[in-house]
C-alpha cells in the first residue's frame, strides 16, 4: 500500500458476544483492540496510524489524539486528577490564552497556581495535592524559553506536561528532558495547512491508556479524515519547519533593526537552551511596536501577504494581536502588552514577507523602502 486508507466506519462487526464484550472492556479501560474495535468512540485505525507516527517523532511509547488542542489538555487534566485523586495544578506563565483560561476557570474543578518558569518559583508553587505541572516552551506569545529539566526537577515527581506546539517534534522532544507528556495543538504545525483542528499528547503507555479512557468516556475524538490529513502532514513536517524557520530568521533579522520595533521576541542564537533543549529558533516571533496599540491595529489591517488571522504554524504567514484575540481571556495583569503583535512565518519568499511588513509599517510614514533595497539586508537567505 502506497497511501494508507481512511476508515470512516462508526461501528464494527462483532464476531460473537463474548469476543465483543471482552474487546469493549479492554478498549473502555484504555487498551488496544482485541478481535474487534467495537465502536469508533473507542478506537479508529486511521487515528491510531497518526498517533503511532507522532509517538515516533516525539520518541515516546505512545500518543493519543483528540478533537482539538484544548480537548487534549482537558483530557490530560482529567486523567491526572483521576489517577492521583489530587486537584491542584501548577501552570507556568505565559501560556496560550485558551490554556490559561481553562486552568483559571475552575471548569475542570482544579485549583491552579500560576508562576514563573524558574525552578524556585515552580518548587514554591508545588503542593502535596499537586496533580500536574503545565508549561509551554517556547511560550505563546513572548517566545520565552523554559528549561524543562529544571522544572521537572523542581516538580519533585509531579508529572510535567509540556506544550510543544511552537517547537514541533522537529526542534524539541520534551520527554527527553523528563517531561511526562508532550502536548501539541495539531491544528498548527502538525497539520500545517490550516485545514484540520486536532490535539495530541505523546507519553508512556500507562498515561496513554489513562488518556484513551478519558477520551472514550468524554468523546473528544479526532475524526479519521483529520487524522488522515495529519498523518500526511507528518511527511512534510521536517521540510516545512526547516524552511519556515529559515524564513523567520530572515524576517526577525530585518525586524530587529526596524525603527518602529521597540522589542523583538525571538529566541537568541546564544540562548543557553538553543542547541541544548531546542534544536533551532523556530518560526514564530512577536514584536512590540513603538506606536503601541494604534500601530498594531494599523499593521494588522494593512498587511497583504500575511493574513490577519489567529492560529499559526501553517504554510501561509499569519499575523494577529494577542491581547485582543488569542490572549483575551487571560487575567489583565498577565495579558500581553497591547503593543505586541505575533507573527507566524510560512513558506512564502521571505523577501515578499519583509516587503509586506515594510509597506504596512511605513504607510503612515511614507518611507517605504523599495524591495531591491531590502534584499541585501537578508544575509542568510541562501543558507
Ligand atoms: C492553539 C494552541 C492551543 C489550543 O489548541 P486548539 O487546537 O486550538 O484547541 C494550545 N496551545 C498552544 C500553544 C496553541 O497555540
Amino acid at each position: 500500500m502506497h497511501v494508507p486508507p481512511i476508515d470512516l466506519s462508526s461501528t464494527n462487526p462483532l464476531p460473537d458476544i463474548e469476543t465483543g464484550g471482552h474487546a469493549y472492556e479492554t478498549l473502555a479501560s484504555g487498551g488496544h483492540p482485541e478481535g474487534t474495535a467495537v465502536y469508533a468512540r473507542l478506537w479508529n485505525p486511521t487515528v491510531a496510524r497518526f498517533e503511532a507516527g507522532l509517538a515516533r517523532l516525539e520518541h515516546a511509547e505512545a500518543a493519543v489524539a483528540f478533537s482539538s488542542g484544548m480537548a487534549a489538555l482537558t483530557a490530560a487534566v482529567l486523567a491526572a486528577k483521576r489517577e492521583t485523586g489530587r486537584r491542584h495544578v501548577v501552570a507556568v506563565r505565559p501560556l496560550y490564552g485558551g490554556t490559561d483560561h481553562l486552568l483559571a476557570s475552575g471548569l475542570l474543578d482544579v485549583e491552579t497556581t500560576f508562576c514563573e518558569g524558574t525552578s524556585t518559583a515552580v518548587a514554591a508553587a508545588i503542593r502535596r495535592d499537586t496533580a500536574l505541572v503545565v508549561l509551554e516552551t517556547p511560550a505563546n506569545p513572548t517566545l520565552d524559553l523554559v528549561d524543562i529539566r529544571s522544572v521537572v526537577t523542581a516538580a519533585d515527581g509531579v508529572p510535567v506536561l509540556v506544550d510543544n506546539t511552537f517547537a514541533t517534534p522537529m526542534l524539541q522532544n520534551p520527554l527527553e528532558f523528563g517531561a511526562a507528556m508532550a502536548l501539541h495543538s495539531a491544528t498548527k504545525y502538525l497539520g500545517g495547512h490550516g485545514d484540520v483542528m486536532a490535539g495530541v499528547i505523546a507519553c508512556d503507555q500507562g498515561r496513554a491508556a489513562a488518556l484513551r479512557r478519558v477520551r472514550a468516556i468524554t468523546g473528544a475524538l479526532l475524526h479519521p479524515l483529520g487524522a488522515y490529513l495529519l498523518h500526511r502532514g507528518l511527511a512534510t513536517l521536517p521540510v516545512r519547519v526547516r524552511t519556515q524557520q529559515a524564513n523567520a530568521r530572515a524576517v526577525a533579522a530585518w525586524l530587529a533593526d526596524h525603527p518602529d520595533v521597540a522589542r523583538l521576541h525571538y529566541p537568541a542564537d546564544d540562548h543557553p537552551l538553543i542547541g541544548r533543549q531546542m534544536n533551532g529558533t523556530g518560526a514564530m516571533l512577536s514584536i512590540e511596536l513603538r506606536g503601541g496599540y494604534e500601530q498594531a491595529a494599523h499593521l494588522t489591517s494593512a498587511v497583504r501577504v500575511f493574513t490577519h488571522a489567529v492560529s499559526l504554524g501553517g504554510v501561509d504567514s499569519l499575523i494577529q494581536h494577542p491581547s485582543a484575540l488569542t490572549h483575551r481571556p487571560v487575567a489583565s495583569d498577565a495579558r500581553p502588552t497591547p503593543a505586541l503583535v505575533r507573527l507566524s512565518i510560512g513558506l512564502e519568499n521571505p523577501v515578499d514577507l519583509i516587503d509586506d511588513l515594510d509597506r504596512a509599517l511605513s504607510v503612515n510614514r511614507r518611507t517605504h523602502v523599495h524591495r531591491s533595497a531590502i534584499r541585501p539586508r537578508i544575509p542568510d537567505l541562501q543558507a
